[in-house]
């Protein structure tokens, strides 16, 4: 098959669909892969490692698009929608129940799009969305550790501490994927962490690995008060699949947290689990409300580009393979793949998509 990995156009967006590493194995199983010239940039990736993985360069925008199998990290913008068409099957993130101009686009195209965040396991997991978690987990601990430095706002408090001197205290509201990733760092930093959660699952599985090195706690009222107030970072990591995050942390609580404390809300894209949330952006990514610094950008992973880029490709190489390999058959064998079809030949086919704007499925 025809595979197209045109450049990324969204604003600050420097990932890229595939790695060489996918590319050549596309290209040992004989599928010819058109790669946009510069598209690996923003992750570091030259079009000469492409070249050796058996890519051929493409120019423009319109070359790689002229592909049939066409590989992207972010959605198509508006700029985009004039490559959409009916034999295009499209494997990218989509989150179309928040973009009705491109369902409109996708619709009256007939192309078939997958979206990488409903490819759905099994045991109901959602692995393409899995590798970004764990990059945003990790790096929430990093950045809260440089916003609780007085020149960036914070109380002044160094992570690990030192000798005679108390490391900081570290609240994870939620132990999923983001809040283990966070804890992990911030063990490995040497705060004393609290991972609060409600699934008993979550906080038993912490408790095993980590053996005393951090405290779990039920998520109640009473248990956040506390974590919170005696915190020096709080990481928002909740997620209610398919819901909007709950306000754990209310607008009141604010002033009895500790002055210069950092809130790095991770779970903004969903609403974030503080009151206090409002969406910021890598170019203006904290404000300050009561002496707290609150960061709560909703695209992190996008900081790290080429650590995004390979994470995500070693969990999507395995459905661009298939799909290339197969079109649009691997849809029947794939159940997980199958999960991933959002729209096909002019219609929605995700049940929450089209519940969203009213339409058949
Ligand atoms: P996850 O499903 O793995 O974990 C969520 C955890 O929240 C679960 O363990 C669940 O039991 C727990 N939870 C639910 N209600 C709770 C409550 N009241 N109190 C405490 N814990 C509660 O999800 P995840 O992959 O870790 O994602 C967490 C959030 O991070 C999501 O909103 C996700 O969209 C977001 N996210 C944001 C970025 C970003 O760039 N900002 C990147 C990746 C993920």
């Amino acid at each position: 098959m025809l595979v197209g990995l045109p450049k990324e156009i969204k604003d600050h967006e420097n990932r890229v669909g595939l790695t060489p590493n996918t590319v050549r194995a596309l290209t040992r199983r004989g599928h010819k892969v058109l790669v946009q010239s510069g598209a690996g940039e923003g992750s570091y990736l030259s079009d000469a490692e492409y070249e050796s993985a058996g890519a051929t360069i493409v120019p423009h925008a319109d070359d790689a698009w002229a592909a049939q199998l066409i590989v992207k990290v972010k959605e198509p913008t508006p700029a985009e929608y004039r490559y959409l068409h009916r034999d295009i099957i499209l494997f990218t993130y989509l989150h179309l129940a928040s973009d009705r101009p491109l369902v409109d686009a996708l619709l009256k195209s007939g192309a078939t799009a997958i979206g990488y965040e409903t490819v759905q396991a099994e045991d109901g997991k959602l692995p393409l969305l899995t590798p970004m978690s764990e990059v945003a987990g990790r790096m929430a601990t990093q950045i809260g550790a440089t916003y609780l430095q007085k020149t960036h706002g914070g109380r002044g408090v160094l992570m690990g501490g030192v000798p005679g001197v108390a490391s900081a205290n570290v609240a994870i509201l939620g132990g999923g994927i983001v809040g283990t990733n966070a804890a992990r760092v911030a063990v490995g930093l040497g705060a004393q962490v609290t991972v609060l959660d409600v699934s008993h699952d979550r906080l038993k599985y912490l408790d095993d690995i980590y053996r005393g090195q951090l405290q779990t706690r039920f998520s109640d009222e009473y248990n956040i008060e506390e974590a919170v107030y005696e915190a020096d970072l709080v990481i928002g990591a909740v997620l209610i699949p398919g819901g909007r995050a709950p306000w754990l942390v209310t607008a009141e609580m604010l002033p009895r947290m500790r002055k210069g404390a950092v809130i790095v809300d991770v779970a903004v894209d969903q609403g974030g689990c503080v009151e206090t949330t409002r969406p910021t952006t890598h170019s203006n990514p904290t404000y300050e409300l009561e002496g707290v610094v609150h960061y709560c950008v909703a695209n992190m992973p996008s900081a790290v580009p080429r650590t995004s880029t390979f994470a995500l490709n070693i969990q999507t190489a395995v459905y661009t393979l298939q799909l290339a390999d197969e079109g649009l058959n691997a849809l029947q064998k794939n159940r997980a793949l199958q999960y991933g079809l959002n729209i096909h030949g002019g219609s929605i086919t995700y049940p929450a998509v089209a519940e969203e704007f009213d339409m058949k499925c």
